[in-house]
């Protein structure tokens, strides 16, 4: 029996949204950035026929959506906490242009609250929580709900939750996620700020070994194990991107965690090697200076770190697992190897006060990396944030709402001693005491002056990074 034809859509919502099929963090960015919709292209890979849209990248707004909607059978969202309405206003509108459509929606938002979601409206026939590759595959081969692992779904007025998933242990089963950008994505549409442009990015393992209470994916979908592909599937991959993909200056592994293996890492470091590829990838700043030499040794150009705070004490609060003394090391380790970082910071977690805020700023323009990221705490249900900021208080009077109707992050917590007005200042006064200092305008500069392009690129995101302060004080 032929799979259902089956449309795989990461919905168009917010403009420029950065929506969760590959955005850990969702909403509308300083500067326009996608990630691939990777969580997307995996059951796409695994269900012959199919095809994936990705709409906020490709600037497709519903209209544009909506003719194709009766040329499919299935149709598989992936929803978000900050999109879910929207989302299911695209799904009402589908399933209104083409009534024979079954509609699923997949995402760590519905993975945690199954039933409201299905609840949330008529058009969503079910939900896939856990890991949902092999459940999407059994579902598009036309078996019956009852018989899928890991779905809930609407029977009448009832909602039946029918038993978990098992978790994908072996890695290198899945197929290659590039074959589907390679089909039907356009690659140049990606761009994230501080990677090369056009690049390429992919997961060769799920789950992160550490626990930090804000964070998404481990506590909801990935879990606590890293699981992952053998660095001679993931040099495959690769060998295969670089053919498909000649325009490519940049892989990044998008793991949660990449040198959590780091043995595995520095295999894959000198498999690639073979290849003369730039790579690039997530990291916790803990790496020591050999395993750091040898990945930079075999073409790594750039870690995404996420230091998240300045404050030890806050470090503790949210189980990071890190410490500020080693990351001072790994930092000065990294600028010595010429490894370039892009380091990622949270206002407002547990424990922040006006003080620590001020220490991790000066935290930041201490440690000097290259480029970085200021994130709002972000208590995204699912996560032990999310249920310590419930019991504790914390939520403003809209738990969820953790975007503003313009899909850019509004701070969701608010402290007895800090206010959620004054954790939203202080991102803008952090970018602003990192980025414009002599030093960092003429590292800045010194880098435009390498290409045209760079030049271009840069003014553009100048640009939009100028908008984005500005139109955060006139919120404000
Ligand atoms: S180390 Fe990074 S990916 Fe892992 S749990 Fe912490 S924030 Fe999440």
């Amino acid at each position: 029996m032929s799979p259902l034809k089956t449309l795989f859509l990461n919905p168009p919502s917010y403009e420029g949204f950065d929506g969760g099929a590959g955005s850990r963090y969702q909403a509308r960015r300083e500067i326009r950035s996608f990630w691939y919709p990777t969580w997307l292209a995996q059951p796409a890979a695994m269900v012959p026929g199919s095809r994936l849209i990705d709409a906020p990248a490709r600037g497709l707004t519903l209209e544009d959506l909506l003719p194709i909607a009766g040329d499919y059978e299935l149709a598989v969202l992936h929803t978000s906490t900050p999109s879910f309405r929207s989302d299911a206003r695209v799904a009402e509108a589908f399933r209104d242009a083409n009534p024979r459509l079954r509609i699923g929606f997949v995402g760590a938002h519905v993975a945690v609250s199954p039933e409201a979601s299905l609840r949330a409206s008529d058009a969503i026939e079910f939900v896939a929580r856990e890991e949902f590759d092999y459940t999407i595959q059994e579902i598009a081969q036309g078996r019956p709900l009852e018989s899928v692992d890991g779905i809930s779904y609407r029977a009448g007025d009832r909602i039946v939750h029918n038993r978990p998933r098992a978790i994908v242990e072996n890695m290198d089963a899945l197929p290659f996620v590039t074959d589907v950008y390679a089909r039907d994505l356009v690659i140049e549409d990606y761009f994230i700020g501080y990677l090369l442009h056009p690049y390429v990015s992919l997961y060769t393992g799920r789950g992160c070994r550490s626990r930090c209470t804000f964070c998404l994916w481990p506590q909801t979908v990935g879990g606590h194990r890293y699981r992952t592909r053998s660095p001679q599937s993931v040099f495959e991959e690769i060998a295969l991107g670089r053919s498909s993909f000649p325009q490519v200056k940049e892989f990044f592994f998008d793991d949660d965690t990449f040198t959590d293996d780091l043995p595995r890492a520095e295999a894959i470091a000198r498999l690639l090697s073979r290849l003369s590829v730039t790579w690039s990838c997530n990291a916790k700043p803990n790496v020591p200076y050999e395993s750091l030499k040898v990945l930079k040794d075999n073409g790594l150009r750039l870690l995404l770190v996420g230091y998240e705070t300045g404050s030890q004490q806050i470090l503790n609060n949210i189980r990071k697992g890190t410490r500020i003394d080693i990351a001072r090391r790994f930092t000065e380790d990294c600028h010595r190897l010429g490894i370039t970082i892009h380091g990622t910071f949270i206002m407002g977690l547990p424990g922040e006060t006006r003080e620590t805020i001020e220490s991790t700023i000066a935290f930041a323009r201490e440690i000097n990396p290259h480029t970085i990221q200021v994130s709002l705490a972000a208590p995204y249900p699912g996560t032990e944030l999310f249920r310590q900021a419930q019991e504790q208080g914390w939520l403003g009077r809209e738990a969820e709402a953790l975007v503003g109707e313009d899909g850019i992050q509004i701070s969701a917590i608010t402290y007895p001693h800090l206010t959620a007005g004054e954790i939203s200042a202080a991102l803008e006064r952090f970018y602003r005491r990192f980025y414009f200092r002599p030093t960092k305008v003429a590292e800045m500069a010194a880098e435009m002056l390498t290409s045209r392009e760079m030049m271009k690129r840069r003014l553009r995101e100048g640009i939009e990074f100028f908008r984005f302060l500005s139109g955060r004080e006139a919120r404000a």
